[in-house]
């Protein structure tokens, strides 16, 4: 596994269904690696809020629960990507998702001249998602966290981006950690699996 000069893993995605637990773990993560956290799901909820042109562009695919086009996608994350903050690590939740934004990242990192140290993916079962998603949209009122859009966003999970996960497993560089338990259970485990 490459490393950064000091030593610690630096270029990370983070992988896995819509529930797992992706975004709390990418947050303590990151700021464990002291890497910035760069999750698109939380980009493209900032740009529907403040009612950008890319929040128009996005939201109502997200509203019905299905992936913004590559090509919006891909052009957001090179942006951010090219921030100076992401110049010696980062940590990406939720991207890439499909297989023409796998390609895109290659490109992005080859053309920096760097490459992914470590693809993670975070499992939980389906039982498991569907009752985690219901009630975080109980709490936080997610507009696309309603039953029939967290059917949909699981199903594209499963027809779009798991084949993903074998596709970073045959480069070697995929670690699998489960999901299951409290925040500070997963916590340590991906910090264990990294190490
Ligand atoms: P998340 O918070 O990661 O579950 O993302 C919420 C929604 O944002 C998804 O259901 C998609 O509509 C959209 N989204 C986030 N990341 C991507 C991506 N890499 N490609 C396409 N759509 C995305």
């Amino acid at each position: 596994m490459t490393t950064a000069g000091n030593g610690t893993v630096a270029r990370v995605v983070l992988m896995g269904p819509p529930g797992a637990g992706k975004g709390t773990q990418a947050v303590r993560l990151a700021e464990h690696l002291g890497v910035p956290a760069i999750s698109t799901g939380d980009i493209f909820r900032a740009n529907v809020a403040e009612r950008t042109e890319l929040g128009q562009q996005a939201q109502r695919y997200m509203d019905a629960g299905e992936y913004v086009p590559d090509e919006v996608t891909n052009a957001m994350v090179a942006d951010r990507l090219s921030a100076e903050d992401a110049a010696t690590g980062f940590l990406l939740d939720g991207y890439p998702r499909t297989e023409a934004q796998v390609g895109e990242l290659d490109r992005m990192l080859d053309a920096a001249g760097v490459s992914l140290d470590v693809v993670v993916e975070l499992t939980a079962d389906v039982d498991e998602l569907v009752k985690r998603l219901l009630g975080r949209a109980a709490e936080q009122g997610r507009s696309d966290d309603t039953e029939s859009v967290i059917r949909r966003r699981l199903e594209v999970y499963a027809e779009q981006t798991a084949a993903l996960v074998d596709l970073y497993e045959s480069r070697g560089i995929l670690v699998r950690v489960d999901g299951l338990g409290t925040v500070d259970d997963v916590s340590a485990r991906l910090l264990d699996a990294l190490s």
